[in-house]
């Protein structure tokens, strides 16, 4: 059996209530496109509207606070996220990571949070420029890995990882097919390394730089699993490019 590719948009600091049609056209051509899941991530104050909106895509936060509740102010629990609508969040995404100073540790605490809430988790981990040009790139990724994922019985089908090369993020600029394969091939170690046997039917996507243009190529490499998507889900025209670039290499493989 061949998982379905995994195709997420994450919407960002994007959005008000406008958007909404965005995210209902994305929601209709998912309808066709059955050969790929598709999910969007709006902010916090689109995910009620989003999920009536739309019927068939995924609905996912952004980030959640690890603690249930309490005197956080500004912060948002996975309850509530839940509760609002939310199937799954992101968490450890490096513009959280570098902007909020987040560690692996604070990363794992809100994947286990979301999980205990009844949601799944989408893993972000990426190396910077530097850190690939001095080769470190798969020992850091390994790094992250292994301080960021939750852990637990029956936790691993509640994860997703996301490679995310932090230079490839909103630049127009992507790893080669052979460095994102590479890479891949060394998350899926280190995941069955962390999960037993369960780490290799975690999905891993690729994010940075997704393209209706680059989709195939990128989602053809080695242990892809799917797209995170930034900018290029910001409209259904372009995620949809995506979304079809998806469906049809699923077609290929059928
Ligand atoms: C992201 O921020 O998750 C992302 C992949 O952004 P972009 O597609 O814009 O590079």
């Amino acid at each position: 059996m061949t998982t379905r590719p995994y195709i997420v948009g994450n919407w960002k600091m994007h959005g008000t209530r406008a958007m909404l049609a965005e995210a209902r056209a994305i929601d209709r051509a998912a309808e066709r496109l059955i050969k790929a899941e598709v999910a969007i991530a709006p902010p916090f104050t689109l995910i009620h509207a989003t999920r009536k909106e739309a019927n068939l895509i995924g609905i996912g936060a952004q980030d959640v606070h690890p603690a249930d509740g309490g005197a956080h102010t500004g912060d948002v629990s996975a309850a509530m996220v839940k509760d609002a609508g939310a199937g799954f969040t992101i968490v450890g995404h490096s513009e959280r990571r570098a902007n909020h100073q987040e560690t692996n540790e604070l990363v794992k605490e809100k994947a286990e949070a979301a999980i205990a809430a009844g949601m799944s988790v989408i893993v972000c981990v990426g190396e910077t420029e530097a850190e690939r040009d001095s080769g470190e790139a798969e020992s850091v990724v390994a790094k992250q890995l292994e301080g960021s994922l939750p852990t637990g019985d029956g936790v691993a089908e509640k994860v997703t990882v996301a490679y995310e090369p932090v230079w490839a993020i909103g630049t127009g600029r992507t790893p080669t097919v052979e460095d994102v394969g590479a890479m891949h091939r060394s998350i899926r170690e280190k995941l069955v390394a962390i999960y037993g046997e369960e780490g290799s039917a975690v999905r891993i996507l690729y994010g940075g730089s997704v393209k209706p243009d680059n989709a195939a190529e990128l989602l053809a490499a080695d242990e892809v699993g799917g797209a995170l998507v930034g900018g290029a889900s910001l409209t259904a025209e372009s995620f949809l490019g995506i979304i079809i670039a998806a469906a049809e290499l699923q077609d290929e493989k059928s």
